[in-house]
């Protein structure tokens, strides 16, 4: 960073202290992941510096040679990675992604049918606040009350009411298995197209660990920056008759020239990912998941829907008399860094839900195991319960510092 410092002091401290916060804090959001050595070089490269509108071997610009390889590479192992026919590596965002999917085969005014915002699904699975719910006519599934689980019945019967052209599955907090067979039958039986957004267990899936919807979907749409560690941005899977809508509408029909740097930092992220030590540390991060569940579930917290399956939960906080807000903003004064997230049928708004959403792909990440998810539930209780104590907070969060400091922030696994 040595010319950056040269050059802009301001920038170079403020991310000179972005390193010293992902250092020094125990981070429990579970949309986030630190990215390898090789993706940050890769992404923080020279190939910024490309204009590149088209697709390898097709291109709209001259010298196009070097981005075709890295391109061609992040296509061919994102293929290899999911099993998927058509893989398109372009889009800028997971949001992007998904509107791709969308427009590939729906005109704005038709129904699509996605999981609730407010039991798990994403802002892009139909929300009127996002594009998903601006053009088209959404309606939306939820968990039942009791299992605080997807109801499949539920799910059939609606479809069966709102007759969607595509059904949306996936979510952003959601942390139990999602039955794809059982998605694809729904869709099917109503004539619908099915997408399934796999942001969150993108690396649960590269790695085994989850059902794969590939075999199922029309089109699955990912992150590449959560569970699959790799940068931020998105890919869109399909099956090879929708290769050409796909590609057609990433460009020309949604975006302009790629960001070629980032492409090549995916190309490096998937490489990483086919690797035995991937699985292994996907193997961790449930396993740190399940740990870190049961630790809080034994000192008298509710989780939603029981327990885990992935690498993320929800903490229903009511019973504790605590909102989401007042825990998220505790913990942050600790040095522990999660987010408040409504719960299956909250009675409060968003703004200050009843509770939060904890994941552990970065813990994961820095080679922390379940011995030391025991520490990070006993430090997160104490701030629950002492969360007007100042002095606590402070000890705490240098508890929470000397725990991080214990670790690199990238272990090899
Ligand atoms: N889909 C799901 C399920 C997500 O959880 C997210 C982000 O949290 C996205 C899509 C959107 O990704 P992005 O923030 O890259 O637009």
């Amino acid at each position: 960073l040595d010319a950056l410092k040269s050059t802009d002091l301001d920038v170079y401290a403020a991310i000179e202290a972005e390193e010293t916060r992902q250092r020094d804090k125990l981070l429990l959001i579970a949309s986030e992941n630190f990215a390898s050595p090789a993706v940050l070089a890769a992404q923080g490269s020279l190939m910024t510096n490309k204009y590149a509108e088209g697709y390898p071997g097709k291109r709209y610009y001259g010298g196009c040679e070097h981005v075709d390889t890295v391109e061609a590479l992040a296509i061919q192992r994102a293929k290899e990675l999911f099993g998927a026919d058509h893989v398109n590596v372009q889009p800028h965002s997971g949001s992007s992604a998904n509107m791709a999917a969308y427009l590939a085969v729906l005109k704005p005014g038709d129904t699509i049918l996605g999981m609730d915002l407010a039991h798990g699904g994403h802002l892009t699975h139909g929300s009127k606040v996002s594009f998903s719910g601006m053009i088209f006519k959404a309606f939306a599934y939820g968990v039942d009350r009791q299992t605080e689980t997807i109801d499949y019945d539920a799910v059939q019967k609606l479809a069966d009411e709102c007759r969607p052209r595509m059904l949306v599955v996936g979510a952003s907090a959601y942390a139990r298995i999602l039955d794809f067979p059982r998605f694809q039958q729904i869709a099917k039986s109503v004539g619908a197209y099915l997408m399934v957004d796999i942001a969150h267990i993108a690396g649960l899936i590269a790695a085994g660990l989850h059902p794969s919807p590939v075999p199922f979907a029309d089109f699955v749409t990912t992150t590449t920056h959560k569970t699959l560690r790799g940068p931020r941005a998105g890919i869109v899977m399909c099956k090879a008759e929708h290769a050409k809508a796909v590609d057609k509408i990433i460009f020309p029909g949604l975006q302009g020239g790629p960001l070629m740097h980032v492409i090549a930092a995916k190309a490096v992220a998937f490489k990483e990912a086919l690797s035995p030590s991937f699985k292994r540390y996907q193997q961790q991060v449930i396993a740190n998941a399940r740990a870190l569940a049961q630790g809080l579930v034994d000192r008298g917290y509710k989780i939603v829907s029981g327990g885990t399956d992935t690498h993320l939960f929800l903490v229903n906080l009511t019973n504790k008399g605590i909102t989401g807000k007042e825990a998220d903003a505790a913990l942050d004064a600790a040095g522990i860094i999660v987010n408040k997230n409504a719960v299956p049928y909250d009675e409060k708004p968003p703004s200050v839900a009843s509770g939060i959403r904890l994941g552990t792909p970065i813990v994961s990440t820095r080679g922390m195991r379940e011995a030391d998810m025991k520490e990070i539930v006993a430090l997160i209780d104490r701030v629950l319960q002492h969360r007007h104590d100042a002095a606590v907070l402070e000890e705490v969060r240098a508890q929470a510092k000397a725990l991080c400091n214990r670790f690199p922030i990238f272990h090899s696994y």
